[in-house]
């Protein structure tokens, strides 16, 4: 099928809310590269008290606890639908605060316990050490195999059972400074600490998750068109490695 004639749904959640350190760069991202293919999207806000439909691929940002507090009771309402969407193939990206509340639990340095919605077997224990710098990641699976952000979070994030890192920690603290993991996949569920925002300085990485989003709609595997990237590229080498 002709990219000009696909569609896409993206639902971002809760942005009033968790949009720190421009992650809302990840859904422009994700729309731009969508547009330039001709592939039409429907964007769907998604804010407190609002019902969540189904959607291909849902996004949702960092932000400071008090925050998080308020969105893990409405991500919590929508839990079960929420798992089968999941289970169903759609694709989750959840930055920092977003990603802390796709595991079971957070529980802040002081305060509550937050119950997450564990799309992934992983906790969230804040810690006296606040990590903030820049990071460069290496996978498995994105070529090139970097991924580059910056981190800014008290949270220390274990990953268990089938739930397996996003990568191996090159420069940066990642998940929680101890295991040299950083981030979370599970399923076609993704969560990093990764701000920057991620996805304009990781182009592979934003068409990897377009090409999941659009194989959970169309149950077939897509290889998107080529963009002029050479910008986007020349951004990411020069801050692979580097931590200041
Ligand atoms: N409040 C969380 C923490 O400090 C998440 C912060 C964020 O989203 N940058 O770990």
């Amino acid at each position: 099928m002709e990219e000009s004639k696909l569609k896409l749904s993206i639902a971002h959640l809760y942005p009033k809310l968790l949009n720190l350190y421009g992650d809302m760069g990840n859904i422009i991202t994700l729309m731009k590269r969508c547009e330039w293919r001709g592939i039409t999207v429907e964007y769907r806000e998604v804010n407190v008290g609002d019902n969540i439909k189904e959607n291909d691929l849902y996004f949702i940002g960092g932000g400071q606890d008090k925050q998080q507090q308020d969105v893990a009771a409405e991500l919590y309402k929508n839990k079960d639908f929420l798992h089968n969407e999941r289970d169903n193939g759609a694709v989750f990206l959840g930055i920092c605060g977003g990603y802390q509340l796709f595991g079971h639990y957070y529980q802040p340095f002081e305060g509550e316990k937050l119950a997450g919605i564990s799309l992934m077997d992983a906790y969230t224990v804040a810690g006296k050490k606040r990590f903030i710098g820049n990071v460069t990641v290496e996978t498995e699976f994105l070529n090139p195999n970097t991924l580059v952000g910056f981190e800014n979070h008290s949270g220390l994030t274990y990953l268990q059972g089938d739930t397996k890192p996003i990568g191996k920690i090159i420069v940066g603290s990642g998940n929680n400074g101890e295991d040299g993991t950083e981030g979370a996949r599970y399923k076609n569920v993704f969560g990093t600490y990764l701000h920057g925002s991620l996805l304009p300085k990781n182009p592979h990485f934003a068409d990897y998750l377009i090409e999941l989003a659009l194989e959970k709609r169309y149950g077939e595997r897509f290889k998107l068109a080529n963009l002029d990237d050479s910008l986007e590229f020349q951004t990411h080498k020069s801050l692979v490695g580097k931590a200041y």
